[in-house]
């Protein structure tokens, strides 16, 4: 399969090129050249297929025959590797949890998916490859547990010295191995600014990817959640709305290529904290990136959604037919907090903050008779235990992929400026 940058400049490459690359050379993302719907018979008998198949007829016509069909299959079956249950919430509204993984975290499945596909690619190089990551949190720790122990790929990550909860921290400082973690005396943003200068950076020699949603071997593979969640539900119900908690947009705009591929969803919401780029531009069509604010559903405090470009494209940069497929909402941190309480009040849930921005978008949205709505669950609450526990009369318990790296020791590099990112890169 080809893609193309999205800024149209560069010439179009290989589902190899694109995802060492992760971003073309015109600083333009990659959008895949065609998209096949897959046969009516695959979706209608969903239900008789595993998981790994589901997930193989996905993305096979992603990858073409740049990795064999037996490899493909086996990275597959490391990448889905726990469940992802829909669990009732309400009467006509159920979550789709994604934290069954190693970190807890939906970005799982598309690290240890681009991670292996970056393994097999780099084989037959003698040069490895560096993963460079900024990190407010959540990434991280998924692209650490995804990239361990790869082949010829070597993972330098940036987090922002006290910023990051502590389990957090642990998770992206105790790998060792071919993962750095570099604690660096600032922001998240001077993390982000740096990776970036560092891209831009043509002094050094080093082969250096990023592991963001922007790359599609991370992007794709989060398809796979919608045809899961589509296999539990439709033999009771035949409308199904997405609510998509959204920072950079590239879960949703993967939940858009699943309806592409011909997987029967009604509508899409995609719900966002107070940073509101995309719910603005759905009123006036005008898109205003901004700086994001900080917010208590941090994994989505995105100024400028680097995924959005992806969806309009999709919908041929037409704003009316976007509209008609797509609605998005922005909510605030009391909203979310004031949610959390109810939603626990009425079932018993413990939502996330993230969650419970998605379960405000579909009340938002309004859900008609026959309608039954799915909100994303991306991270389990433990990674927001602080707010979860501030927030709800619950204690949440610690489980078992957390406890195992709560007690390991933290080794992280401390840096402060470019200066010291750039001398450790060229060690
Ligand atoms: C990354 C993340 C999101 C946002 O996903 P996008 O694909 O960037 O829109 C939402 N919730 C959690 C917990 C995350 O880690």
């Amino acid at each position: 399969m080809n893609y193309y940058s999205l800024h149209h400049k560069s010439p179009k490459t290989t589902f190899k090129n694109a995802v060492i690359e992760g971003l073309a050379k015109d600083r333009g993302i990659y959008f895949p050249e065609s998209i096949t719907p897959l046969s009516k018979d695959f979706i209608e008998n969903i239900s008789e297929y595993s998981n790994h198949e589901i997930a193989f007829e996905a993305i096979k016509q992603f990858v073409g025959d740049e990795i064999p069909e037996t490899k493909l299959k086996e990275i597959i079956a490391e990448t889905v590797s726990f469940d992802f249950p829909v669990v009732p919430v309400d009467e006509n509204i159920g979550t789709l949890e994604l934290f069954h993984g190693p970190t807890m975290a939906f970005k799982d499945v598309g690290a240890k998916f681009m991670a292996k596909c970056l393994e097999y690619f780099n084989n037959d190089n003698d040069d490895e490859v560096t993963v460079l990551v900024a990190t407010s949190g959540d990434t991280g720790g998924a692209v650490a547990n995804g990239f361990l122990g790869a082949k010829g790929v070597n993972v330098v990550i940036l987090y922002p010295s006290g910023k990051v909860s502590d389990i957090q921290e642990k998770q992206l400082t105790t790998l060792g191995q071919n993962i750095t973690a570099l604690e660096v005396d600032g922001v998240f943003d001077d993390c982000q600014d740096m990776v970036k200068t560092a891209f831009l950076d043509e002094e050094i020699e080093r082969t250096l990817t990023s592991a963001n949603s922007i790359n599609v071997a991370r992007w794709l593979p989060q398809m796979f959640y919608f045809f899961f969640a589509y296999k539990q539900l439709h033999k009771q119900h035949k409308d199904i709305i997405f609510s998509v908690p959204s920072g950079n947009f590239g879960n949703i705009c993967a939940g858009i290529m699943a309806q592409k591929l011909g997987l029967p969803v009604k509508h899409f919401v995609a719900s966002t904290n107070v940073n509101d780029t995309v719910p603005n531009f759905l009123v006036d069509g005008v898109y205003k990136p901004k700086p994001s604010k900080a917010t208590i559903s941090n994994a989505m405090d995105v100024g400028n959604p680097s995924n959005f470009i992806r969806i309009q494209e999709l919908f041929n940069n037409n704003l009316e037919t976007l509209k008609s497929a797509f609605s998005s909402y922005s909510f605030t941190d009391d909203e979310t907090r004031e949610t959390m309480k109810k939603i626990y009040n009425n079932s018993g849930y413990i939502a996330d903050p993230h969650g419970a921005v998605g379960y405000l978008g579909l009340k938002k949205h309004g859900l008609l008779e026959n309608e039954y709505g799915v909100f994303l669950e991306t991270a389990h609450p433990v990674k927001f235990l602080d707010i979860v526990e501030e927030t709800l009369p619950v204690k949440v318990e610690i489980p078992e992929q957390i406890q195992k790296v709560i007690n390991n020791k933290k080794v992280a590099t401390k840096i402060a400026t470019y200066k010291d990112l750039k001398s450790f890169l060229e060690r």
